[in-house]
């Protein structure tokens, strides 16, 4: 059994079935653990005041510990505080760049660069600000056999303004190698926004070291709260965009027809933000780096290549992306629906994601409506695969 296993009590929780749970959607969110949950009744017991607002003490004290989380995130990521803005999740991150930063510098006729294997969250808000502008969207393509990026040179080639890109697909669970493309597409004199909600829970991230001028993810996909996002931006490129959300606790002074602003990151967080949350997310980052995070790689990775390996044995199935290090595995098993696959491995106590995976010009480009998904964390273990493949074999054979 994992050994962290026995941190998450969901795992003694036998609500729905007599069978222990098995649980394999954690590209969607991840389970919490005990001392994450606790952090909850200790803030609000001990430390609950609206941030910023109140000279008083306790105020004082949540004030400090939110500024703790950002200096916590700035430090798990190597960035510098003031480079760290908090939002709700990936998806309003990426909106947050999209609507200040991107449509301050694109014109007509300008060229964003996305990817085939794009979330919904990095493919709406550039298709919402397209239709204000009028900028080319090109889609980066990937390769039948290696699942990698293809033509990717020669679209750089094309000198894009921006390009916005997975570092690890939802889907496939094919890493990319930001650091070369940040290098090429700055060579080319574009700016790089990385997607990195699939990369950040089991991969050592140095925003340094990739270069990229943004670096988005979400709280909830590596053992903390809901609710909590986080933008990292270069400071010249933070300090050069407007604030899309106005509100209190973000201006320097407001009067009838004028105002101005704080300075970053503190102008992107208007109103009474998630403080809460984003106090408790650093325990998760605590938790996170109590175990290890080249710990925590090498875990996913041994485990991941073991999944790959057991699933092949399953009749019928087809994995689309190859052994890869992420614990992301996509698959189609013939003649039976994705949807019926998720519902039979439900019987067996076993969660897995069936759908579209928000990535549907993906599943076009794979010719494909739906396919099953299992992704995997530091709770899962060798026999969490091993009921999963027991279970796909037994459903295979019905068929
Ligand atoms: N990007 C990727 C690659 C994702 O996997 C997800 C979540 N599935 C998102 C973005 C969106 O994350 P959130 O829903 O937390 O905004």
């Amino acid at each position: 059994m994992s050994r962290y296993k026995k941190d998450f009590p969901i795992f003694q929780n036998t609500k729905f079935y007599s069978k222990d749970l098995v649980y394999l959607d954690n590209s969607a969110t991840t389970q919490k653990p005990q001392v994450v949950i606790n952090e909850f009744s200790q803030f609000y017991e001990n430390s609950n005041a609206n941030i910023y607002r109140g000279v008083y003490r306790l105020s004082e004290e949540a004030t400090s510990l939110y500024e703790k989380s950002r200096k916590d995130v700035a430090d798990f990521i190597g960035a510098k505080e003031n480079e760290i803005v908090f939002t709700k999740n990936t998806t309003e991150s990426i909106n947050l760049i999209v609507l200040s930063f991107a449509r301050s510098i694109l014109k007509k006729g300008d060229l964003v660069l996305l990817s085939i294997v794009e979330h919904h969250s990095n493919i709406v808000p550039w298709l919402i600000l397209q239709k204000e502008i009028g900028f080319k969207i090109k889609y980066i393509d990937i390769d039948d056999t290696s699942f990698e990026f293809s033509n990717i040179d020669l679209l750089l080639s094309e000198n894009p303004k921006i390009v916005s890109i997975t570092h690890v697909s939802n889907v496939t669970g094919i890493e990319n190698n930001i650091k070369e493309i940040a290098n090429k597409a700055h060579r080319n004199g574009a700016i790089i926004i990385v997607d990195g909600a699939q990369s950040i829970p089991h991969k050592k991230i140095d925003v340094v070291d990739l270069d990229c001028d943004f670096f988005v993810f979400s709280a909830h996909k590596m053992l903390g709260p809901t609710g909590v996002g986080v933008l990292f931006g270069k400071q010249k490129f933070l300090d050069e965009m407007q604030p899309i959300f106005g509100g209190g606790e973000m201006i320097l002074s407001v009067e009838q027809n004028n105002c101005s602003f704080k300075s970053t990151p503190y102008k992107f967080e208007a109103g009474t933000i998630n403080f809460a949350d984003t106090i408790v997310f650093s325990k998760s980052l605590e938790y996170i780096s109590n175990i290890g995070i080249s710990k925590i790689e090498k875990y996913i990775k041994d485990l991941s290549l073991y999944t790959y390996k057991r699933l092949q044995e399953v009749d019928g199935i087809k994995i689309y992306g190859l052994e890869n290090t992420s614990g992301i595995y996509s698959f189609s098993i013939k003649k039976i629906h994705p949807h019926d696959i998720a519902s039979f491995l439900d019987e067996d106590n076993i969660a897995i994601r069936a759908g579209h995976h928000c990535a549907q010009v993906l599943m076009e480009r794979f010719e494909v409506y739906a396919l099953c998904r299992v992704s995997i964390y530091i709770y899962n273990d060798k026999s969490d695969i091993d009921k999963l493949v027991d279970s796909l074999s037994k459903i295979s054979r019905l068929f």
